[in-house]
């Protein structure tokens, strides 16, 4: 009985370490002919929430992600294909200046600026459906917003913070930051946010 308790408590002590250091590597993949000055300008900012981030060379969008009828790129399969290239303690972010869409309810094929496993490995963010007057902030709060679904973050009430729910709008310029409280559970996923 007492070999169960102290394998139980050291269990214990070696789960709470590993949550206090664990930030995993953000693998960002431009797709297609992805502008490359804007992959780095997402490299740039990503590097400042965390250190451990690697811009890859473009790839093609996977083959089967095309969506002819509408002349744009599945984002759920994109996610698929995506998250098999990396490895454990990554997860990827694709990038695409091509229009990306989903199935939504009813919808069959629904434009979207982004798409992330909620929580899991991978997400795509397009700048297709943002305003060319300020595209790289637009696009850099919707990279955030799902890097935020994949480490299990869901959509948030706040107008203001960037895991709002986009609802086929775009509301980008309303939303400055993350809220405390998704602030808060970023930093305890190791996001090198501002303490709130
Ligand atoms: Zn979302
Ligand atoms: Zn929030």
């Amino acid at each position: 009985m007492k070999k169960y308790i102290l394998i139980l408590i050291l269990s214990l002590i070696s789960c709470t370490n590993e949550t206090k250091v664990h930030q995993k590597i953000i693998v960002i993949q431009p797709l297609g002919d992805f502008n490359i000055e804007q992959a780095k300008n997402v490299l740039n900012k990503i590097q400042t929430i965390n250190p451990n981030v690697v811009l890859r060379k473009n790839i093609p969008f996977p083959k089967n992600s095309y969506y002819e009828l509408r002349n744009r790129y599945r984002a759920d399969t994109i996610i698929k294909t995506i998250k098999n290239n990396i490895g454990k303690d990554s997860v990827i972010v694709g990038l695409s200046n091509k229009d990306i869409s989903v199935t939504k309810g009813k919808i069959e094929d629904w434009g979207v600026m982004g798409l992330g496993y909620h929580p899991g490995k991978a997400c795509v963010v397009s700048d297709f459906r943002m305003s060319i007057q300020n595209k790289n902030e637009q696009f850099y709060k919707v990279v955030l917003h799902e890097l935020g679904h994949t480490e299990g973050l869901a959509h948030c009430p706040v107008k203001t913070c960037l895991m709002r729910d986009a609802e086929g709008k775009n509301h980008l310029n309303e939303e400055k930051d993350f809220c405390i409280k998704c602030k808060t559970y970023l930093i305890e996923k190791g996001w090198n946010l501002k303490n709130p």
